[in-house]
């Protein structure tokens, strides 16, 4: 962990950060814009229930992905509960271990038991041709989640899930503003669902969207998150609350209106990270298919820590110890927390790629709030502490 190799100078040792660095700091759009927005939202004083801005901000992000239909509502997890429920999945549900646990909670809350697939650990996807394995008579379909916005295999899921009468769904919690072979995130299986979470790369606060071009699907959706409500006093169906209030739409449009600035600073991020890390033994940023659409929302670190020289955790450590708050993600695997692990003990004999995947990621800071500077000094401690 010395710096005595490479000659610098002992001021070249990055110092604590004066404020925490974390990883998924909100991006916000202009602040006139959006108080403006806030101001017409008063004035009108229509606050939820499908408002204008709700509607606005409907159109823009189907037009944005190219697709029929979207469906606001107050985050992903229920956005996907409540298409979940709407594609009538039942029994058993294949989704990847390696995701934020409100992909299987989505399912496990509706008592559908969700069936963990292992990973290709050249993509941090679920893995087609382990999914076939995982099929049983009870499996009703199949849920691929786009990580780090790099989007699943969809061809073969697509091709997997018409052989075997499935329904086919992609939790694209990530991948808002990235593509597939040229079409863009969202048009694909029966339906796509996006968060909208402050930390995502578009956010609206809290929010998150259904996405489709299957028009019954739109319209059961829309009965479910607004109480099965199909007008005054007529409910046709059982329903929730699901509805995005106006508020975090006005907060959606003012950031969807910059969302080409975020995705260039996040590049810029991408390639100073590219930069600063290349050539560090067992220190491997992911990459990103220059050839597609990409947010470049989260930077992936993989560390092999025999080859680095160090532990990934003990890296984290030291990385928090200079106020970076760089984290370890989705670890340890939906199949290793509770109530899961109780209820599959032996789910890990099937996980191996996805236990050996979620030992060895760092995600890293990036956003609107770090500049190059900031990128070479996490370069640098990254480097002080490999055998670089
Ligand atoms: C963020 C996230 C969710 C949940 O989104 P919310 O809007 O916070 O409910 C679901 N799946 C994945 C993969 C996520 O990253």
């Amino acid at each position: 962990m010395s710096n005595a190799s490479t000659n610098k100078p002992d001021t070249a040792t990055p110092l604590k950060f004066p404020s925490p660095l974390h990883v998924g700091r909100p991006n916000q759009g202009n602040r006139q814009r959006l108080i403006e927005r806030i101001n017409d939202m008063l004035d009108r004083n229509w606050l939820t229930n499908n408002g204008p801005f709700v509607q606005e901000f409907e159109k823009r992000v189907a037009e944005y992905v190219g697709v029929k239909h979207c469906v606001a509502m107050c985050n992903a997890t229920i956005a996907q509960e409540i298409a979940i429920r709407a594609a009538g999945l039942s029994g058993e549900v294949i989704v990847p271990a390696y995701t934020f646990i409100a992909t299987a909670h989505s399912l496990q809350w509706q008592e559908i038991t969700p069936v963990f697939c292992d990973l290709d650990p050249r993509t941090h996807n679920i893995d087609p041709a382990k999914v076939t394995q995982m099929i049983t008579p009870r499996t009703t379909g199949i849920i691929g989640v786009h990580v780090w916005g790099r989007a699943c295999d969809v061809a073969a899921l697509t091709e997997i899930a018409g052989e075997h009468g499935l329904t086919l769904m992609f939790d694209a919690a990530h991948a808002f503003g990235c593509s597939y072979q040229g079409k863009m995130i969202g048009g694909f299986g029966l339906c796509e669902v996006f968060s909208f979470h402050a930390t995502k790369f578009l956010n609206t606060f809290e929010g998150g969207a259904v996405v489709t071009n299957d028009d019954e699907l739109a319209a059961r959706i829309r009965l479910m998150k607004n109480f099965g409500f199909a007008g005054y006093d007529n409910v046709i169906y059982i329903g929730t609350n699901g509805k995005m209030p106006e508020v975090c739409a006005a907060m959606g449009l003012t950031n969807l209106e910059s969302v080409d600035e975020f995705l260039a600073i996040n590049r810029r991020n991408y390639n100073a990270y590219r930069e600063g890390l290349a050539g560090l033994p067992g220190i491997k940023l992911i990459d990103y298919d220059e050839r597609e659409r990409c947010n470049y929302q989260y930077m992936v670190v993989e560390v092999d820590e025999d080859i680095a020289g160090v532990k990934r955790d003990a890296l984290i450590e030291l990385l928090h110890s200079h106020n970076i708050l760089a984290r370890r993600y989705f670890w340890p695997g939906c199949h290793n927390m509770q109530p899961y692990r109780s209820y599959f003990p032996h789910a890990k004999l099937l996980l191996p790629e996805t236990d050996r995947l979620a030992l060895r990621i760092i995600v890293l800071p990036t956003g609107t709030a770090i500049g190059p500077a900031e990128v070479e000094n996490i370069c640098e401690i990254i480097r002080s502490a490999t055998r670089a």
